[in-house]
């Protein structure tokens, strides 16, 4: 998202944006307290569906006028944060799907295309070679288009300013 420059989005704001695009990921609390998976606030439940980004960036929308921005820039980052959080989950390889529509239907979606290996739950199991392929698949699937799209974000912001 740093592609739209400084200008648009504030290191304050960006900061936000990348603690809210693992926000969703807070369910593995309940996870561990003994909620089932596949329960409304189960792993993939309600924390990754649009109404809880919805939610969350209205929230943060409504909390603080010092991100630099104007509040349809704040709201659309936000849900830009949190909704790729629950679109990447969905592109994974394991567990149940992701409840977009949660709390209306707690149906689990997959994407068609399920390219990144799913992270294991907590820490040990990451650190075998489970985790090294998450790692490796994450990196290309999700890291290089990032940086390529970040590049070229970059390249241009900077040719409107010479140009
Ligand atoms: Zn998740």
């Amino acid at each position: 998202m740093a592609a739209g420059g400084t200008q648009t989005i504030s290191l304050r704001l960006l900061a936000v944006g990348i603690a809210c695009s693992v926000l969703p990921d807070v369910d593995v609390i309940g996870f561990r307290a003994g909620i089932p998976y596949g329960a409304v606030l189960g792993h993939r439940g309600f924390t990754h569906s649009f109404v809880f980004a919805i939610l969350v960036a209205a929230l943060v929308c409504a909390s603080s006028s010092s991100f630099r921005a104007s509040r349809g820039t704040v709201f659309l980052f936000i849900l830009v944060c949190i909704g790729s959080h629950g679109l990447l989950d969905a592109l994974t390889t394991g567990g149940l799907g992701v409840a977009f529509f949660s709390p209306f239907s707690n149906h689990r979606y997959f994407l068609p295309w399920r390219v990144i290996e799913v992270s294991p739950i907590g820490i040990a199991p990451f650190f075998s070679r489970w985790g090294l392929r998450v790692l490796l698949s994450e990196l290309q699937w999700v890291w290089a288009p990032s940086f390529v799209i970040g590049f070229v974000g970059c390249l241009i912001h900077r040719g409107e300013r010479f140009a």
